[in-house]
């Protein structure tokens, strides 16, 4: 929704109801990325016509300060960045418990720099992990690579401990390389800009579908 059109948000959340499967909210501090987006005001607003869930991506510090408000406005998945905990000196476990306990889906995010084997011991407490195939904090980047490998990697170790996590990827998602990601085991695809700038948005979204 960062991509979306704020002068006309009603017309992209009904876009998003008809054509997608759900709202990614990409929550920005300022501190944590340079970057600030939205909060509870536009997320409360986009509550009220979502027909689908809201996966909310928090790109803050200390993010159990604010996931009980968040999933008071309606969030049912909720992700945050083990580089955030690890910087505030909080358990990502811990967390991810809590997120869990408010009976919300619980996701660990990292971004292209941090190991994929950071996110093992981790993997018993997570409903889904979300992969950043650009860097948090800014919309419209051009996707990494490396993705592609780190999410081949994240999948064996997830299906060799008999798990079943979905991989989320985000960032500079786009037709071009949905099939390779949903190939590598990526489940839910990210698309920002390039289903808002698409002239065809609903052809945007079947093209990856
Ligand atoms: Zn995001």
């Amino acid at each position: 929704m960062l991509s979306a059109d704020f002068l006309h948000l009603e017309e992209d959340v009904e876009m998003v109801n008809r054509y997608a499967d759900l709202f990614h909210l990409d929550v920005m501090d300022g501190t944590f990325v340079p970057n600030i987006s939205f909060g509870f005001p536009v997320i409360e607003a986009i509550a009220q016509k979502a027909k689908k869930p809201m996966d909310v991506h928090l790109m803050i510090v200390h993010p159990e300060k604010y996931i009980e408000r968040f999933a008071q406005v309606g969030a049912q998945m909720i992700s945050f960045h083990l580089e955030a905990a690890r910087a505030d000196g909080s358990d990502p476990a811990a967390i991810l418990r809590a997120i869990r306990g408010l009976g919300v889906q619980a996701g660990l995010v990292i971004n292209p720099d941090v190991p994929v084997e950071d996110l093992y011991p981790y993997l018993e407490e997570v409903d889904f992990l979300l992969i950043m195939s650009v860097f948090a904090g800014f919309g419209g980047q051009k996707f990494i690579e490396d993705t592609y490998g780190r999410i081949r990697t994240l999948k064996a170790e997830i299906d060799r401990r008999g798990l079943r996590i979905p991989i989320e990827v985000d960032g500079g998602v786009s037709p071009a390389n949905a099939a390779e990601l949903a190939r590598c085991g990526a489940e839910i695809l990210v698309a920002g800009s390039s289903v808002f700038k698409a002239e065809d948005r609903a052809a945007a979204i079947a093209a990856m579908r």
